[in-house]
């Protein structure tokens, strides 16, 4: 249930409800937002016996029950957009599509820095590229792990990126959040809730990938399992699941992204990539993805994508990249959103 205050409730009248709430084994979620203060009490006892209670303290507004299986992620509890705050005026939900890209590995350090440079230059925020690699076969590369991570940190360095890297169990936590700046979940672990736990107990941004045969509401359930140990700030990332369809390696469902935009607060993102499987689609998809109203795009980019160790025929080359942001631009300005592209810079709009 939500329960709203009056505008002028006080810090005592909001520890007065919480206190109430605990004492009724519900745990209380604050949420601030720019209209309201609302608390989000989640727990397993049954509303009725706390609601009447509730109602009649003061300042206190309402009681109002949410009627989703995901509670704290859902637009009832709070109305405005969650903003995901990277830092540098980098900020995912807000008006500027914010472009992740990079390798689908690290590799090695001299193409990831290149690579990084020139996404940077054509005007992505966030450097993506995996340490910890989830490989259908036990016998592909696995990842560069640690190496890899001082790689990425290294390139941020140099570039200004922010970074993006997969997490794949929860001893990693530490870490690899002493790394990244958004702790990636891959679409195989979405329902890895020992891993879902644990990243809601600290407090870096997570991006939270669909499942590959998820329901729009498993994924939201994955993602209350981190807001409700106390992190709110995720990002969800539809990235295609599976169908019938032999053509693509998935199928990006276009229409979770204006249903997450519907059902919850959370900024949603789209990965094209691994949506299509080849490289030719991503164009096309992430314009789709962008008109739909996605937040941003999770898009692989490799310098030499033959010889790339992982997901080559999906990856854009860098000068691809750029003509697609070019591209981007116009559709992000056509539905009200911004895109700093590197025209946009050299041009010093
Ligand atoms: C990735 O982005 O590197 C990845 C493995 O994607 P997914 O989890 O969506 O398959
Ligand atoms: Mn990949």
């Amino acid at each position: 249930m939500v329960i709203v205050m009056k505008l002028d409730a006080t810090e005592k009248d909001i520890a007065k409800v919480e206190e109430k709430l605990a004492e009724h084994g519900f745990r209380a979620h604050l949420i601030r937002g720019v209209e309201r203060i609302v608390i989000g009490a989640v727990g397993e006892k049954k509303r009725e016996v706390v609601i009447d209670s509730l109602e009649m303290l003061p300042q206190v507004e309402k009681v109002v029950p949410i009627m989703s299986p995901y509670k704290l992620v859902s637009h009832t509890v709070k109305r405005e957009k969650t903003l995901i705050d990277l830092g540098d005026g980098v900020v995912v939900g807000g008006k500027e599509i914010v472009v992740m890209a990079g390798p689908c590995a690290v590799e090695n350090e001299e193409n990831l820095c290149e690579v990084a440079e020139k996404v940077a230059t054509a005007g992505a925020k966030v450097l993506r590229g995996g340490a910890f690699k989830p490989r259908t076969s036990p016998y592909s590369f696995q990842g560069l792990e640690e190496k890899g991570l001082e790689m990425m940190a290294r390139a941020r360095e140099r570039t200004g990126l922010k970074i993006v890297t997969e997490i794949i169990n929860a001893q990693d936590v530490p870490l690899v959040s002493a790394y990244a700046d958004i702790l990636q979940v891959g679409a195989r672990n979405m329902q890895n809730f020992t891993l879902l736990k644990e990243l809601g107990k600290q407090n870096r941004p997570v991006l939270l990938k669909r499942g590959l045969s998820a329901t729009i509401e498993e994924w939201l359930m994955a993602a209350e399992y981190i807001l409700s140990e106390g992190n709110y700030n995720v990002i969800l990332c539809e990235r295609g699941i599976r169908t019938f369809e032999q053509y693509t390696r998935n199928t990006l469902d276009v229409s979770a992204i204006p249903l997450v935009n519907i059902y919850s607060h959370l900024p949603v993102i789209a990965d094209p990539s691994h949506s299509s499987g080849e490289r030719r689609l991503v164009p096309a998809l992430s314009r789709a993805a962008v008109a739909a109203g996605a937040d941003g795009l999770l898009v692989e980019v490799h310098p030499y994508p033959e010889k790339a160790l992982c997901d080559g025929p999906q990856s854009l080359t860098p000068q691809d990249f750029s003509l697609l942001m070019a591209d981007l631009r116009k559709v992000a300005l056509a539905c009200g959103r911004t895109l700093t592209t590197a025209d946009e810079s050299a041009e010093g709009v």
